[in-house]
């Protein structure tokens, strides 16, 4: 039994102006990372001065707060999660909160080596690990500092804690890592992870490529996937954009997040704040509420936090509008929160 069985009534308070619910928030620690991938960053970033980084209190008291007004998962992003001092010791207090379901990560897993037995320990039970080539040269060109050695030991260190459910994360570029999509399959299925297959989003000007070009679609991604595995349909749900095909003697799922050919607004139930305590209602839209002003002028006032978040999630657009040949967005997402 999960632990909002026991909820009280309040867990119809976020609801959109669409009707949608929302249960699902994505915080973002901080926005820097120990990589720089080529589509998610460029090649020289500017980061945030620590100030303006919300506290781990701050954090902890953003999380409440929606927990308190039906919020049932929490994911922490960045940026790299990992990187964010004190990581652990935020698991273990938004683990903690009572009613909340689970709390998750995603990860590139340059740090599990040494800290995914302690994030098992804090309460972490599933992970997102991003992986998008297993070719030691094209890893490290796609990122353009990792090691995939190290990343391996990472998966290793996620094994040994066992956690859950392990699932990969891959963006598909095309003429970048298109020709890996059955390797990484293949890859998660023997190893009883699942996979997820992302299409690239245009946010933040990049230098590397021009995003136009490397777009590629999940069907064909299903298409190729297909030429070994027999797929099936899948209604599972992690709570996220995921749609899931089940591959036929195997335990592992595999998972497609369209946003460019497969707009899933309809059923968003999500809403992300980034390292800087803005409340974006939007992956792919501008409109926010600034939580850090409102905590830092009102500190301890949680009714105050709850209602401002309330107020916000008024402004919910109805659904984003990607073009890959422009940057509406210049967000990038190691500020969004992925
Ligand atoms: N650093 C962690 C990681 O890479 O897993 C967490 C943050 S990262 C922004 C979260 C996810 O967003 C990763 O799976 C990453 O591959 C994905 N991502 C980054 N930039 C993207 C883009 N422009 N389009 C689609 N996915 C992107
Ligand atoms: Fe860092 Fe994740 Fe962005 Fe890669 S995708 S640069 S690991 S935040």
């Amino acid at each position: 039994m999960t632990k909002s069985a026991e909820l009280p009534p309040l867990s119809n308070t976020l609801v959109d102006p669409f009707g949608r619910k929302v249960d699902y928030l994505r915080l973002s620690v901080t926005d820097r990372c120990n990589l720089r991938c080529t589509y998610c960053m460029a090649e020289d970033m500017t980061f945030l001065p620590r100030q303006q980084i919300l506290s781990l209190e701050e954090l902890r008291d953003v999380a409440s707060a929606f927990v308190e007004l039906g919020v049932r998962k929490i994911r922490l992003t960045g940026g790299e999660p990992l990187i964010r001092r004190d990581i652990i010791k935020l698991v273990s207090a938004i683990s903690a909160l009572p009613f909340l379901d689970e709390v998750t990560m995603t990860t590139n897993g340059m740090l599990l080596p040494k800290m995914a037995q302690p994030l098992k320990d804090a309460g972490m039970n599933r992970l997102n690990i991003s992986v998008d080539s297993l070719r030691p040269d094209r890893f490290k060109a796609l990122t353009r500092l990792g090691d995939l050695d190290v990343w391996h030991k990472g998966i290793r260190a996620a094994k040994t804690a066992n956690f859950t459910k392990l699932k990969l994360n891959a963006v598909i570029l095309s003429g970048f890592n298109d020709d890996e999509v059955l390797d990484l399959a293949r890859y998660a299925i023997d190893n009883q992870m699942d996979i997820t297959f992302i299409e690239e989003m245009p946010l933040g000007e990049i230098s590397s490529h021009k995003r136009v070009n490397t777009q590629i679609t999940s069907q064909a991604l299903r298409d190729q996937l297909e030429t070994e595995f027999e797929l099936t349909d899948s209604v599972e749900t992690t709570g996220g954009p995921s749609r899931y095909v089940r591959v036929a003697g195997s335990d592992s799922k595999i998972g497609f997040i369209s946003p460019m050919s497969n707009n899933f607004c309809d059923s968003c139930n999500r809403v992300r704040m980034t390292a800087e305590g803005r409340l974006l209602l939007c992956l792919g839209n501008e409109q926010s509420m600034d939580l850090r002003a409102v905590m830092r002028s009102h500190p301890g006032d949680s009714a105050l936090l709850r209602s401002k978040i309330v107020q916000a999630l008024q402004d919910k657009p109805e659904r984003h509008e990607f073009d890959p040949n422009r940057t509406d967005i210049v967000r990038f997402m190691n500020m969004t929160g992925g």
